[in-house]
């Protein structure tokens, strides 16, 4: 049996106010409510894993490099707060590329569980989009709650 139990969260329009296709340091803009989130699985012992699209890599608007430097600091500033990343997957295709990994396609979550030891039915998604995130969640049988930003 797996051993941990993980939160998956979605990175743009739930931890960070979506630009969209964001990847400037200067244009990071973290909600309040996502850290208290965040800090408050990370210390309940929940592996936290961002799952997150970025296909604003396969489309050219920026590089692997640029999404990791973001995601870096979106980590630094969690940390500074108390809340605590583990990891994060992301998908770099277009939706053309008809990919097995970007949402609502159930990959990152898969390999991540794998990685990380996880059991899905302890774990659950937070997103901001019911179609992506919540249908994602719900291929997997999984518990789900969305933040509405609108
Ligand atoms: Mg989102
Ligand atoms: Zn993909």
């Amino acid at each position: 049996m797996p051993a941990n139990r993980a939160l998956f969260i979605d990175r743009d329009g739930t931890i960070n106010v979506d630009c969209p296709y964001c990847w400037k340091i200067e244009d990071l803009r973290i909600y309040d409510d996502a850290v208290d989130i965040i800090r408050k699985y990370s210390s309940d012992g929940y592996i936290v894993v961002v799952i997150t699209n970025q296909s604003g890599i396969g489309r050219g608007y920026f590089t692997k490099e640029d999404m990791e430097r973001f995601n870096a600091e979106i980590s630094r500033q969690m940390a500074a707060r108390g809340a605590r990343i583990d990891a994060f997957y992301y998908c770099p295709h277009t939706p053309s590329e008809k990919c097995e990994c970007r949402k609502p396609g159930t990959e990152m979550i898969e390999r991540s569980a794998e990685e990380f030891d996880i059991d899905l039915s302890k774990s659950l998604v937070i997103g901001d989009r019911d179609d992506i995130d919540g249908e994602m969640a719900r291929k997997l049988g999984m518990q789900y709650r969305i933040i509405n930003r609108k």
